[in-house]
């Protein structure tokens, strides 16, 4: 709902310009969310890597309504550079907007300070809110006057217990409320969220650094001599709180690890991912991981061939 949100707001903003870009790679949700709000406002959809996208915003930056990335790639977890890329959009005279899933409570992101336009994220990543947890949106103050959402509500209405016949948005980011918000849901988040009381992200991030920059040593001298491979890079400024190895039996050992307690995810056809949550992941639990790994690829302790669906996606 954010991300619908948002897009068609982003959109709304630059009526006169005929292209909505973003990443071939892009989550699936914004990539089919792309193209929903593609049809509803007449756009055309571009998918330009985001290392293409200056040289692509050179030549057709003009046309373009409004970009839509994520500064760390979900399956490979490479980072991208927030700031330089929407300075490349704004020079072009179009909006950003950053999908922060991977971001939010991980990296020291100052959104203001960047000159983001838009952004939306998930609680239940980096931020711990749990399954279900609401999501966010954020609007640059810059934007709010113009801010057109495409679902309009009770609560988005400027005088809500009204209820009024007609619709008239409160002022600012209040008119992309909807209806009664998930209350339960945004107590696990608040009480998610104290364990970032007094915490500097700088130091959030510093500690991830070092647990992402452990595991890569792990898997190169531990698991490269199975066949493992990186694909997260190992320069810590390209890279978010993740690490990516490539495996072909990637399926079966993400189960047989889940088994063990470990639990990371698999991205088909060869990814195993695994998320670093500095608050609470230790240097101990990643070893635990690889030397697990090692375990199982040696001994050989896992389904090389699971079924193509099961509970592990
Ligand atoms: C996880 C994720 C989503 C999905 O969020 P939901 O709350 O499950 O809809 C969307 N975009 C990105 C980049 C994600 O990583």
């Amino acid at each position: 709902m954010q991300l619908f949100t948002a897009l068609d707001a982003a959109a709304a903003l630059r009526p006169d310009r005929p292209l909505l870009v973003t990443d071939p790679e892009h989550f699936p949700t914004d990539r089919y969310l792309a193209d929903a709000v593609a049809r509803r406002r007449d756009l055309r959809v571009r998918r330009v890597p985001p290392a293409d996208l200056p040289r692509f915003l050179t030549a057709e930056g003009h046309r373009v309504a409004v970009v839509s990335y994520a500064p760390v790639d979900f399956r490979t977890g490479e980072l991208y550079d927030i700031g330089a890329l929407t300075r490349a959009v704004h020079d072009a005279g179009a909006h950003a907007l950053w999908d922060l899933c991977h971001a939010a409570g991980a990296l020291p992101l100052d959104v203001d300070a960047l000159g983001v336009d838009l952004a939306v994220g998930c609680g239940y990543k980096f931020l711990s809110g749990g399954p279900g947890t609401p999501a966010f949106l954020y609007v640059a103050h810059r934007h709010h006057a113009a801010l057109e959402t495409p679902l309009p509500g009770w609560t988005g209405h400027a005088d809500p217990f009204a209820l009024a016949r007609e619709y008239t948005p409160a002022p600012g980011i209040a008119r992309a409320r909807i209806g009664t918000p998930p209350i339960l849901s945004l107590l696990a988040l608040e009480a998610a969220l104290t364990a970032f009381d007094g915490v500097d992200l700088d130091q959030v991030r510093a500690k991830s650094l070092s647990l992402t920059g452990f595991f890569l040593r792990c898997a190169d001298e531990l698991l490269s001599p199975l066949g493992f491979t990186s694909v997260t890079p190992a320069d810590p400024g390209r890279r978010g709180s993740q690490v990516t190895l490539r495996h072909p039996h990637a399926r079966g050992l993400v189960a047989a690890l889940a088994d063990r307690g470990v639990i990371a995810d698999m991205r088909a056809p060869d990814l195993l991912r695994f998320g670093v949550n500095a608050l609470y992941t230790s240097h101990r639990d990643l070893l635990t991981a690889a030397l697990h790994l090692r375990d199982l690829t040696r001994t050989a302790a896992y389904d090389p061939t699971p079924p193509a669906t099961g509970p592990v996606t």
